[in-house]
């Protein structure tokens, strides 16, 4: 009943998302590691520029490393893309570019774990592998009223049984249906994000003569009732197409569920960057290996360890002389993970060029019309588009 339900709901309420007209296994690949840690409406531009760059396992593997990382920049968590890169070389190298089809040759991919698998398996061959997610978790601790911390690990378990028992009842649904099978969504891509033609009412395509990959979409319905209906506040419960089913409504529960216990406190961090000038020439330098968002670029900066230190010490301890002035540039607050990041910047404007040993140490110097060539964090991106604004605007 709760797998016929989510089937006939997503039939009729999926949204028309242009890696859902597709089957093809890199296609969804991409998706999903896009789709980790970040919403469908950021991912949406990235995605269909990836993909007409990049349209090809093969090209991934050869792109050049900024290449890659350009097409990245705004997304975040870039050892994603890496993963991504390296996973594409093994592919083309051991498989000559096909992508594998079976559950263990998909996990062993680096940057695939065990719910990116499900997904990629169960999406892009319907096969009948579980997936567990933020918003799949939310759904089915709500539905079965489990009460447990959820990433504890039994109950991880238990959830995963779960979705596992779902997907499989998907399976056999889909069995019993002629085929060939069908997707929702036409599979022809087309322009622009038009909405999925409804059923008629009261017959979801799961009644429609097996015109449904089931084990996909019951999947995918999960995730999706997650994201639409089944919200972490306020859910939706009256329109919610498995609330006769769902013990958090029937007790009043949905406040409760899931149980993630108290969040660890936020940690405050400071940093001051400097946009340091020289005859139309800004200072840039590109982050390191196996540090957080490494190859990204950056202007030069340092982390302050208490508020007492002043962006004049910083600077000095960073580039052996005191500045004439410093001017402060806006503020930029963001997070990664725990951590809240203020980054103050101030721009320099230099005279004389930098001592060698220090220009060497510190960066390479770039244009402002050459920003748009490396791939920026996304903090430093804010600087570098305030300082191509001021210079256009001749501020
Ligand atoms: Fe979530 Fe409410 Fe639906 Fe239960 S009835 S699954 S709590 S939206």
């Amino acid at each position: 009943m709760l797998v016929s339900a989510l089937l006939d709901w997503f039939a009729q309420n999926a949204r028309d998302l242009p890696w859902r007209r597709t089957q093809d296994p890199y296609a969804i690949w991409v998706s999903e590691i896009m789709l980790q840690q970040t919403q469908v409406k950021t991912v949406l531009p990235f995605w269909e520029r990836w993909m007409r760059e990049l349209p090809t396992i093969e090209a991934v593997a050869k792109a050049s490393p900024d290449k890659i990382h350009k097409l990245w920049e705004g997304l975040g968590y870039y050892t994603r893309v890496r993963n991504l890169q390296k996973a594409a070389q093994i592919i083309l190298k051991e498989r000559e570019g096909e992508f594998p089809k079976t559950f263990d040759e998909v996990l062993a991919l680096p940057g695939i774990g065990r719910y990116t698998a499900g997904a990629i398996c169960s999406i892009a061959f319907n096969q009948p592998m579980p997936i567990l997610d933020g918003n799949v978790v939310r759904v089915l601790t709500r539905v079965f009223g489990i009460a447990q911390d959820p990433r504890e690990k039994e109950t991880n378990e238990l959830l995963w049984g779960l979705a596992e028992e779902l997907v499989n009842g998907a399976n056999r649904s889909c069995s019993l249906l002629p085929s060939p099978q069908h997707t929702v969504f036409p599979q022809k891509p087309s322009p622009g994000l038009r909405p999925p033609s409804p059923a008629p009412a009261g017959e979801g395509l799961a009644r429609r003569g097996g015109m449904l990959n089931c084990c996909s979409h019951l999947n995918q319905s999960l995730m999706e009732l997650g994201a639409l209906v089944c919200a972490p506040r306020n859910p939706q419960c009256l329109i919610c197409p498995v609330k006769k089913l769902c013990v958090a409504f029937k007790e009043n529960r949905t406040e409760e569920l899931p149980n993630l216990g108290k969040r660890a406190a936020a940690t405050a961090r400071r940093f001051v960057a400097f946009v340091v000038e020289h005859r139309g020439k800004f200072l840039v330098r590109q982050r390191p290996e196996k540090v957080v968002n490494a190859h990204m670029w950056e202007f030069p900066n340092v982390e302050a360890n208490g508020n007492a230190t002043s962006a004049a010490e910083l600077f000095k301890t960073h580039f052996g002389f005191l500045p004439a002035e410093l001017l402060p540039l806006p503020v930029v607050k963001h997070s990664i993970t725990r951590y809240r990041i203020t980054l103050e910047a101030f721009r320099v404007s230099l005279e004389k060029p930098l001592k060698k040993p220090h220009a060497r140490v510190m960066g390479t110097w770039l244009s402002h019309a050459k920003f748009d060539t490396v791939a920026f964090t996304a903090a430093h991106k804010k600087l570098a588009n305030f300082e191509v604004n001021r210079i256009l605007s001749g501020r």
